[in-house]
């Protein structure tokens, strides 16, 4: 399948729309990317909740920060096998590459812990699929904009009123309101359920943002920005936009625009 032909995501469209030669690089000439740290800490954080959900709150919380040990690790140790030398990874702020491996490890077990103890006192209601599957870590695939899009959702909640909230869990800073009104056109489309809030359960603080209203998003102008970015890559405009965002970029050392030293 070649990029033309992909279905598009939410990542891929922020990513285009912020640096559409990052897309460039990453999905034609795909270059090979920079690890980092956050990346294994968030994947692994979002395993050890869904393990922990999908257990009906069962697991002992050392289980739960288990699993997030070793899925850390375990990524860890396979970027390593790629990119031996931790100064080469991506870190922000003022860690250096091993510095944010070892600081994450930590951090993550204890944002799982906090993740457990948090949900065991909110008790979120996970809503049920039609499927009988609990709507955690669902993925979908719809036409919005006549652009197939495909994702996953981190939690789908039950209301109580006949609606239901889409939230998603983030252990970064980087919060996409796009994301939400991604993920709350699609639940109504796929399964005909308001959605009128959305929120992100924030890692870093233990807490849920305050909710986002997404009852009034409508599927076009969600749409128009997958088919804008989708007639982009078909045209092959890719304009570089160095600035902020190149000190996280996973191709900087093969970009020629790059406003990074690597
Ligand atoms: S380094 Fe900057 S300009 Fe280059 S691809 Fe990455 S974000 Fe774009």
């Amino acid at each position: 399948m070649s990029a033309d032909d992909q279905p598009r995501s939410v990542s891929q469209t922020e990513q285009y729309e912020q640096c559409a030669w990052r897309w460039y690089l990453s999905r034609i000439e795909r270059v090979k990317k920079r690890p980092a740290a956050w990346s294994c800490h968030g994947t692994a954080f979002h395993t050890a909740a869904e393990a922990w959900e999908r257990s009906s709150r069962t697991l002992r919380v050392d289980e739960v920060a288990e699993i997030f040990r070793d899925q850390y690790t375990e990524l860890v140790n396979s970027a390593l096998e790629e990119e031996p030398d931790t100064n080469r990874w991506l870190a922000a702020g003022r860690y250096s590459g091993g510095e944010d491996i070892e600081r994450r490890y930590s951090l993550g077990l204890e944002q799982t812990r906090a993740y457990v103890e948090w949900s065991k006192a909110a008790r979120p209601d996970i809503w049920t699929t039609p499927a009988d599957e609990p709507g955690l870590e669902l993925s979908f695939m719809v036409e919005l904009g006549g652009v197939m899009v495909r994702g996953f959702i981190d939690q789908v909640l039950d209301e109580g009123n006949g609606s239901v909230r889409v939230r998603d869990l983030k252990t970064g800073s980087m919060k996409s309101k796009f994301q939400l009104q991604t993920y709350s056109v699609a639940v109504r489309k796929l399964w005909g359920l308001p959605v009128d809030k959305a929120d992100w359960y924030l890692a870093r603080d233990g807490r849920l943002s305050r909710p986002v209203k997404v009852g009034t998003v409508t599927e076009e102008e969600i749409g128009q920005r997958y088919a804008d970015m989708d007639a982009g890559v078909k045209r092959g405009d890719f304009p570089a936009a160095p600035g902020f965002s190149c000190q996280f970029c996973d191709v900087s050392h093969r970009c020629i625009f790059s406003s990074q030293k690597t």
